[in-house]
């Protein structure tokens, strides 16, 4: 049954395997009963050719205006050409806050079981601020920028959300013991803002380590409080924890609009197949029905119903163990449509 709200969301499919977990995201949630009107935009290296650029003014016009936005994984070249979408709409838009919780989902075969952590990463800045130069030939230069603004700012979201989501403890991830200037001012900042809530427990570890203790039992963490750099390799590993990028959700936060976006990127060894696993998408868009649209039931409902299709076995080839049903992009989105509509 469709409910009275209206909500409008932009859309950016992206590159790669984007359009097809995209649109299975925009089919079922017409089965969650929420009246969504999206309005598509095109960023990324298939906006370059019509548009002349990979994020053209009209993609950052839609999400200020709409304030929220689902996105697919946008292709980066790596060493050279365009610089990442992502980057760059973090900046433009302030999403400072990149929100990552990473749990064992039901039936799902990996190392470890009852993981459930939640990955606060800083989205504006570090090493990500594209400051490099030559210095002379055969010698080159990348600034790491820390400040004591974003620093302060994202261990508030931190302590919020860990407050606002019943999570005890946040460990903050550093290597200031090298960097003790930059990675200094950080943990700084965190610990001011730790003080000022004394009810979630706060700790520190350094980044090797955290490694290998979340190796050894990732079960052992709740909240992930890291820098940009830091945060995206860490947030990679815990994805391994739970079956992979493909189960993997996210978030962009800032003070006025959200990003929602999956761990993965573009994965153009399988783009066009048929293959990819719309899930981590899946579980993005419930993050945003939650956190964006306030729509917690249908939030609710759609994690319910990923759930539901995982326990009966279907499985997309990149979380294909024995003895599951293996069914591609298009046929998991309908599979758990289905169970939408049955739990409605
Ligand atoms: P990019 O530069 O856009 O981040 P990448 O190839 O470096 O691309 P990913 O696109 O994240 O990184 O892909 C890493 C691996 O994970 C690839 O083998 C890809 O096929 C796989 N992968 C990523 N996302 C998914 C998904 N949703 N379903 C299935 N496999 C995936």
């Amino acid at each position: 049954m469709m409910n009275e709200r209206r909500h409008t969301v932009t859309l950016i499919p992206g590159d790669g395997i984007g359009p097809e977990v995209a649109a299975a995201a925009v089919r079922i949630l017409s089965a969650t009963g929420v009246g969504i009107e999206w309005q598509t935009e095109v960023a990324g290296a298939c906006a370059v050719g019509e548009h002349g650029s990979p994020l053209p003014p009209r993609v950052l016009e839609s999400v200020r205006r709409n304030k929220v936005a689902l996105k697919g994984p946008t292709e980066t070249p790596v060493g050279t050409g365009h610089r990442s979408v992502n980057v760059a709409l973090r900046k433009e838009l302030d999403l400072y806050a990149n929100l990552r919780p990473l749990r064992t989902l039901p039936g799902v075969k990996s190392r470890y079981e009852d993981v459930d952590i939640v990955v606060v990463r800083e989205n504006t800045e570090d090493l990500y601020s594209g400051l490099e130069h030559v210095v002379v030939p055969g010698v080159v230069e990348s600034l790491k920028i820390i400040t004591e603004r974003a620093s302060t700012r994202i261990a508030r979201f931190a302590f919020d959300y860990a407050r606002a989501h019943g999570r005890e403890r946040i460990s903050a991830v550093h290597k200031a013991n090298i960097m003790k200037l930059s990675d200094g001012l950080f943990l700084d900042c965190c610990r001011k803002v730790a003080k000022e809530h004394p009810e979630v427990r706060y700790d520190e570890i350094i980044v090797d380590n955290a490694c290998m203790q979340l190796v050894l039992d990732p079960t052992r963490f709740d909240v992930l409080l890291l820098e940009n750099l830091y945060g995206d390799i860490v947030s990679d590993l815990c994805a391994g924890f739970v079956g992979g990028l493909g189960l993997a959700p996210g978030a962009n936060i800032g003070e006025e609009c959200a990003v929602f976006e999956a761990v993965h990127g573009s994965a153009p060894d399988i783009a066009g197949q048929d293959r990819a696993n719309p899930l981590a998408t899946l579980l993005s868009t419930a993050m945003l029905l939650r956190l964006s649209l306030a729509e917690h039931a249908a939030a609710a409902a759609l994690e319910a119903a990923v759930a539901t299709v995982l326990d009966a076995g279907y499985r997309t080839p990149d979380i294909m163990q024995p003895g599951g049903r293996e069914v591609g992009c298009g046929a998991m989105g309908a599979r758990v449509r289905d169970a939408l509509g049955g739990a409605a």
